[in-house]
């Protein structure tokens, strides 16, 4: 399942006065960094859903987190902000032993959680990373040749 391609301006304003109004109050707007635009980081999905991104992550589990809702695009872009708590799926990988949560939010649209979402382009960095590992435990193999 591939990733969502819709993307969108943030709205800076009212993210910043959604952030000072967050539960518990100990959140400082200006330590939280808003990027200009954002995607949406949902599966695939049609216009009957909202697009969604993540705009802050709570610091324990227990905290709710801001997300960004839109539908439409330029002109007829509507948003909106929530506070939400996380989707509670979790994935266990028996391979590797490893536990997934999903890291969208409570009763999230479309239903397919994280974990069955590729991102292409995250996925592509990952593997130049690892390539340029690999190339460079090999340049350090070829160093102790060397000597
Ligand atoms: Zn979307
Ligand atoms: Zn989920």
């Amino acid at each position: 399942m591939l990733q969502c391609t819709a993307v969108t301006n943030t709205p800076i304003t009212e993210a910043v006065i959604a952030l000072t109004t967050l539960e518990g109050g100990s959140v400082h707007p200006e330590d939280v960094l808003l990027e200009e635009f954002v995607l949406c980081e949902l599966p695939e999905h049609d216009e009957t859903a909202e697009h969604a991104s993540q705009l802050y992550v709570g610091e324990t589990r227990e905290d709710q987190d801001l997300w960004l809702f839109w539908t439409g695009t330029d002109a007829h872009r509507i948003y909106r902000l929530e506070v939400l708590a996380m989707c509670p799926a979790r994935l266990h990988e028996r391979h590797t032993g490893l536990t997934r949560r999903c890291v969208f939010f409570y009763n999230h649209r479309p239903r397919d959680h994280s974990f069955f979402v590729t991102d292409p382009l995250r996925q592509a960095l990952a593997e130049e990373i690892r390539a340029g590992l690999r190339d460079h435990a090999e340049d350090r193999t070829n160093d102790t040749d060397d000597i």
